[in-house]
């Protein structure tokens, strides 16, 4: 039998903490469902679900549809699309059935790049090889959750790069849709017709767009990720600012640059350690930071309290000690909304 293989290469940085990374878990879940009713997609389709951030690792090798399990995401720190890349082509070498003289191999592989940010490492020499040895071998769609990645490099990779501007749960919804819908006539395809080309469902009626990969992108960080733990717990967490541009207080013709709270996400320390590239952070100043989370770990009324070592952690308002460095203190002594403090990267 000849499969349809689908790898699923997908962004984890700290940015999709929260209703992103909700929205994709919940979106493969849908995918698998409605694969599985499907009898052509029953017949070809082979899954494999590779996640990224500072580095990759796979969530599940490529398995037959009626075996394959919805994987849980984690989370991690950097985008690194170079060794994400070269993850994939040492998987796709290992797992897709060549054409031999003797046997007729796999379809060609369909790969899905969600990715919402730009690259933390140099991909230049993985995209070479990738052009190089699999552009033509592959069918690959990127695509851009929301417009915060690089789209002129996307286009190096594949002619098929996609914008998704909605990030909202209808928006993801009709996008897996859409996914689905994808998968499902490309296998229609290759079964019926043997025709090993990508088919996409069409756009209409969602916020998908063909990006023009021409045209320069200009790239702005569009969150702020910072890192807390809990002095309780001592489970990490990440808290989450979006940019937003307001008017500022004292000259009201100018405007101002502000992080709005998004929310905080408790994290598993280890799997977030395994998929960070351990790179340092850049600063932001707290006076740019609109609003102050809870505790998602304890329940604390305080999930944002900067220590003097510049971590952050979690406080009832009144003594705590910290998680990071152990120095106990008053929080109106360690409280400092001038502070520089260290925050994650997209
Ligand atoms: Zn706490
Ligand atoms: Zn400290």
């Amino acid at each position: 039998m000849r499969r349809l293989p689908i790898y699923f290469l997908i962004d984890v940085s700290e940015s999709m903490v929260g209703e992103p990374i909700k929205q994709v878990e919940d979106g493969m879940r849908t995918i698998i469902q409605e694969l599985r009713t499907d009898p052509y997609a029953l017949e070809t389709v082979f899954v494999s679900v590779i996640a990224f951030a500072g580095r990759a690792k796979s969530l599940s090798p490529l398995t037959e549809l009626y075996k394959f399990y919805p994987p849980k995401f984690p989370i991690g720190g950097g985008t690194a699309l170079g060794a994400a890349l070269n993850y994939l082509m040492d998987d796709m070498e290992r797992s897709v059935q060549k054409t031999t003289l003797e046997v007729k191999g796999d379809w060609k592989p369909i790969v899905f790049l969600f990715t919402d940010g730009t690259p933390t490492d140099d991909p230049t020499s993985a995209i070479e090889k990738w052009q190089r040895r699999y552009k033509t071998k592959c069918n690959m769609v990127c695509i851009s959750i929301g417009d915060n990645a690089d789209t002129n490099l996307l286009g190096k990779l594949s002619e098929n790069v996609l914008r998704l501007n909605g990030t909202d749960e209808y928006s993801f919804k009709a996008f897996f849709k859409w996914v689905t819908a994808s998968i499902k006539t490309s296998s229609v395809s290759v079964s019926d017709m043997g025709v090993d080309e990508l088919k996409l469902a069409p756009l209409n009626g969602i916020s998908l767009e063909k990006v023009d990969t021409e045209r320069r992108s200009v790239v702005d960080e569009n969150f702020v990720v910072l890192h807390g733990r809990c002095s309780n717990t001592r489970n990490r967490y990440l808290i989450k600012f979006a940019k937003r541009v307001g008017a500022s207080d004292f000259l009201p013709n100018f405007s101002v640059l502000k992080y709005r709270l998004v929310g905080a996400y408790p994290i598993e320390e280890a799997s977030f350690e395994s998929l960070s590239d351990g790179l340092s952070n850049r600063n932001i100043n707290t006076n740019d930071l609109m609003g102050v989370p809870t505790c998602p770990c304890c329940g604390n009324q305080y999930g944002l309290v900067v220590c003097e070592c510049g971590n952050i952690m979690c406080s009832d308002g009144r003594t705590c000690s910290c998680p990071w460095c152990g120095m106990e203190g008053t929080l109106g002594d360690i409280q400092d909304g001038g502070m520089d403090i260290t925050r994650g990267r997209g």
